[in-house]
């Protein structure tokens, strides 16, 4: 058996790849994929290894990545993913459309009376996070996904992201182990506050 490298790729739509070089298999998955089910990665695994063997491709597992890949929310993914990559990066928190930084500080004075201070504002590397955004309070850093960082999404969807990321900011908690983003009811209170909420997490539920 040859030896492996298998890795997740940022290709600019769901696309996975498998090369024989010098004895050596390299096999580059969607990293839209990242997350997928372990049953759904057996199948891709199955699908590439008979392409590279020439064997034929067992409908099960044909069948069950198709599924998966045109299911509603990994379509939606990708098409935005692949209008937004091959771009150029430009900055940490300037984007192509949006500017995190400015938006923070617009944020901050209509809401927070300009008190909160500016962490580092940034994109996140990759694009397909389920995660919308998160307060990383060890780095100090709001980081909001790229993925909306486009112009067929709404200012307020991504101020709203900020603003949930502020209000982190503003009622810390202390974690115990756990990543998971608490909400206290003051938190939830002051969140109700946002203009444009319902329309927000609509249009965020879409993606
Ligand atoms: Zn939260």
């Amino acid at each position: 058996m040859p030896d492996f490298r298998v890795e997740f790729f940022p290709f600019a739509n769901i696309n996975n790849t498998i090369r024989l070089r010098e004895g050596r298999l390299l096999v580059r998955i969607s990293d839209l994929l990242e997350g997928a089910p372990e049953t759904v990665l057996e199948s891709i695994a199955h699908i590439l290894l008979a392409k590279i063997y020439r064997k034929p491709i067992e409908r099960l597992h044909n069948t069950r990545y198709r599924r998966y890949v045109s299911s509603h929310e990994m379509a939606n993914k990708s098409h935005l993913v692949r209008q937004v990559r091959g771009r150029k990066l430009v900055g940490p928190a300037k984007g192509h459309v949006y500017d995190l930084e400015a938006i923070f500080d617009d944020l901050n004075s209509r809401f927070f009376n300009g008190l909160l201070g500016r962490p580092q504002m940034t994109w996140s590397r990759d694009h397909a996070r389920n995660a919308l955004g998160h307060y990383d309070p060890a780095h100090n850093t709001i980081v909001v996904s790229r993925v909306f960082d486009h112009g067929r999404v709404p200012r307020y969807a991504v101020e709203y992201i900020v603003y949930h990321e502020m209000l982190h900011l503003k009622y810390p908690v202390k974690l115990r182990g756990s990543r998971r983003c608490v909400h206290p009811p003051e938190f939830q209170a002051e969140e109700n506050l946002f203009p444009h909420l319902e329309e927000a997490k609509k249009f965020l539920k879409v993606l």
